[in-house]
């Protein structure tokens, strides 16, 4: 009874209404594949008005976010954005990582067919992901009556941040040529993605995530989705996450340099405008909040930086790898003792080396010899063993945070800056990303629209702050392996 009379008082005068939790309509998460933070200002004089440079006039810049983790590469990237989270609590350990014994790719769902789609393709799903994101927790503030979707050429790009409870995710699928889902979101593709895969579509087989048209047909899905999802049309909260693939793969073909990385960027530049004046009249200005990210950054082209006098070039993981076995079975008798080498991750066989009674341990030890007398690389290291800590403390942090035991292998490690892991041929044209190096860890964050006033940080910052962040402006808690911090004041 005392309860009741506290709120009786407490309440204001009997015609006053509710009070609401103050939200954006509309969350958009916008993360630009291998975009490197210094390409704000590197490509700075070619943006228009209304795009990038809008989000710089308008939005709220950290100028110094780093990626907390290794290998950098754009499963975890994203992953990391939505969660706040890092591979040894998400899961999501790379591009490809060991499940059950198996190399998987990280989206790899046997358990789940093609929607829009019989191939390979549509065997995807978060089944891999073991922590919440920004769009579950937002789902679970509201009851589930936020809607969330994602959007990418790629199906991690969209998957992963869309999360577990998403309404849907779509990707394209090169065989067929159009945008696909699978059977863990629905059992059909809905009429408005039908049509809309009738009037965008290409050649099957053709390359959309190499071309420019990637970018252009990614936002022009994003906009049919808020247009017949009705995204952002209440008042309760919804979330769209939009990944821009074709960035990633124009890159690792013509480097960070050169024309071709310029006309996808201004391209970007170009729909993002659009893309903005699209939402400002059917969302409405001020009414949502929209970030720009990327999963990671790139080095720069080791023969390019050769010709300005600058130390780089490649470490020949493959020969290594050869190199490693033949002295492994040397000295234990065992073949093929090093499986896999990928993303700076080393995987031991270790079938092989349980059948033939030989430890792991011994193996550790003889590969990370071999690694020492390698000049390209510059560290190497058991993740699991308390070794770790005798790296530089950036680079420990970032090998204990990319490191899940069940899913990253047995070791890792690092080339000397510069260095690509993989032989770099004189005429190479292309480059890559995973490193800790600042090349591969730096990248943009930018905040625009509601609730976001003016300005820009140097602080350093991480890309594990991201989901924090927004779940603070919604006043939402944080997903459950989140470790960032919010940035908010
Ligand atoms: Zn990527």
């Amino acid at each position: 009874m005392a309860v009741v009379a506290l709120v009786a008082l407490a309440m204001p005068t009997a015609m006053s209404a509710a009070p609401v939790v103050e939200r954006p309509k509309l969350v958009v998460g916008l993360v630009v594949d291998q975009m490197r933070w210094d390409y704000l200002y590197y490509y700075q004089s070619m943006w228009g008005q209304d795009g990038l440079q809008r989000l710089l006039d308008e939005g709220y810049s950290w100028q110094n976010m780093m990626i907390p983790y290794v290998p950098t590469v754009t499963a975890a990237g994203h992953t990391c954005v939505y969660t706040g989270s890092v591979p040894a609590l998400h899961g999501i350990a790379g591009n490809n990582f060991l499940k059950d014994g198996k190399v998987i790719s990280s989206c790899d769902d046997p358990d789940v067919s093609g929607v829009g789609s019989d191939g390979k393709a549509g065997h995807a799903s978060p089944v891999n992901l073991l922590a919440t994101t920004i769009g579950d927790e937002l789902k679970m503030a509201t009851d589930h009556q936020s809607r969330v979707y994602g959007v990418a050429i790629k199906d991690r790009a969209s998957i992963l941040p869309a999360g577990h409870s998403a309404n849907a995710a779509y990707w394209w699928d090169k065989s067929v040529g159009h945008f696909i889902s699978s059977s863990y979101y629905m059992t059909d593709l809905p009429g408005w993605v039908k049509d809309f895969n009738t009037k965008h579509h290409t050649e099957p087989g053709f390359d959309l995530n190499t071309s420019n048209e990637g970018v252009t047909m990614t936002f022009d899905m994003a906009r049919a989705i808020v247009e017949n999802e009705g995204l952002g049309n209440d008042d309760i909260t919804d979330l769209l996450a939009v990944s821009i693939s074709s960035t990633d793969a124009v890159a690792h073909t013509y480097s960070t340099r050169g024309t071709e990385n310029r006309e996808v960027f201004q391209r970007l530049d170009t729909e993002l405008a659009k893309f903005l004046r699209f939402l400002d009249s059917k969302v409405g200005r001020g009414n949502y909040v929209l970030f720009l990210t990327a999963d990671h950054g790139g080095a720069h082209n080791p023969n390019q930086l050769r010709s300005v006098k600058q130390p780089a070039g490649g470490w020949d993981s493959k020969r290594a790898r050869a190199e490693m076995n033949e002295l492994v079975k040397e000295k234990t008798g065992v073949d093929k003792a090093v499986k896999h080498i990928m993303d700076y991750r080393i995987y031991l066989n270790h079938h092989a080396l349980d059948s033939a009674g030989i430890s792991a341990e011994l193996v550790k030890s003889i590969v990370l010899d071999y690694l020492a007398g390698c000049k390209e690389v510059a560290w190497a290291v058991d993740p699991a063993s308390p070794t770790v800590a005798t790296l530089p403390q950036p680079i420990a942090e970032r090998v204990v945070n990319g490191f899940n035991r069940q899913r990253s292998g047995d070791l890792m490690y690092g080339t000397v800056p510069g260095y690509l892991a993989f032989a770099v041929k004189s005429d190479y044209k292309g480059t890559n990303h995973g490193a800790w190096n600042p090349y591969d860890s730096h990248i943009p964050f930018i905040m625009m629209g509601w609730g976001v006033t003016h300005g820009e940080s140097n602080a350093p910052v991480r890309m594990t702050d991201i989901a924090p962040t927004i779940c603070s402006l919604l006043h939402i808690q944080m997903p459950n392996a989140c470790v960032g911090t919010s940035l908010l004041p």
